[in-house]
């Protein structure tokens, strides 16, 4: 199933849920002081080059604070909203199981009867089996969806900036995710060192080749303090156009299998730390610039897919 409108080619998060479930649906975005592996030497350290971390947002505030301050201001602009309460600072599977199913379940009911959902994002290389299968039990009684970070399916680029994680993990992770019929959302950035259009369409390529659900397009931020950061002063790397971002994007969407649904085209920049590109400060033009792009070159998600 398609959820085209003419406003927009392709498969739209609003659209999808609005069709899913009949109204407006709204993530409630949490902090539950998680870390990460690739941050602290299980897998890596360091973490990912690109990444500062989690915004440090809410990290001293318990979740059900954190939840009622989001639920009143979405409860004031659209009262009828759906909620799903969505783990993304760091990765959302990395305590022990206990305590992963307390702060799910904690969020299950504090959305109660106007819960949508509980979205996750994590790292494919750090899901235990019995983790799945517990979501896989939990996905019985609400929709559970996670997101997990792929970057780019390039493995010089994903060793250049850390990621410390192998396609076959992924792949490995997806499988297992599915078999419980969990929703997959991957997330994927745009203008990476060294990365080329070839490189983006050939992430997208791997993702269509795998039972994957969702995608999230974000250009990448480059941020004053990470790695990232630092090494592009010694060695700067093509910092991505606006017009660049808008031709890949749309090159992407084209060349993106048809039932994938789009839940993201641009990041929102961090303003504080952000150092380049500064064109991700405007996220409406960027998107506007995507339409455009899209209507003027007759463009529709799938355009390009072949099976
Ligand atoms: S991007 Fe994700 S996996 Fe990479 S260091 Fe940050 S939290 Fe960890």
């Amino acid at each position: 199933m398609n959820y085209f409108t003419k406003a927009k080619p392709y498969n739209s998060l609003n659209e999808y849920y609005k069709q899913r479930y009949g109204k407006k649906v709204s993530k409630i975005a949490l902090n539950a002081s998680f870390t990460c592996p690739n941050r602290d030497g299980k897998k890596g350290y360091g973490g990912c080059t690109f990444c500062s971390g989690g915004s440090g947002e809410y990290e001293d505030i318990s979740i059900a604070k954190q939840f009622t301050l989001v639920k009143d201001i979405i409860d004031n602009k659209w009262p009828d909203s759906l909620y799903i309460p969505y783990f993304q600072a760091y990765s959302n599977t990395y305590k022990p199981l206990d305590e992963l199913k307390g702060l799910y379940e904690e969020a299950i009911n504090l959305a109660g009867d106007k819960c949508a959902g509980i979205a996750i994002a994590t790292r494919a290389d750090c899901i235990s089996d019995e983790c799945i299968e517990y979501l896989g039990e939990l996905n019985k009684k609400v929709p559970v969806s996670i997101e997990l970070g792929l970057q780019t399916s390039n493995m010089d680029t994903s060793n250049l900036i850390n990621r410390c994680m192998t396609n076959d993990e992924f792949v490995d992770t997806v499988n297992r995710l599915r078999k419980h019929n969990i929703e997959i959302i991957a997330h994927i950035i745009n203008g990476l060192p060294n990365e080329t259009i070839t490189d983006n369409l050939n992430t997208i390529k791997f993702i269509n080749s795998l039972d994957i659900q969702g995608v999230k397009i974000h250009s990448l931020l480059l941020l004053d303090n990470t790695k990232m950061y630092d090494d592009y002063k010694n060695n700067p790397f093509h910092i991505l156009t606006m017009d660049e971002y808008v031709e890949i994007v749309a090159l992407e969407i084209a060349n993106l299998r048809d039932d994938i649904i789009i839940h993201r085209l641009q990041a929102d920049a961090k303003l504080d730390h952000l150092v380049e590109p500064m064109w991700t400060r405007k996220k409406f033009i960027v998107m506007n610039n995507i339409d455009k792009y899209l209507r003027n070159n007759n463009l529709y998600q799938g355009k390009y897919y072949k099976g």
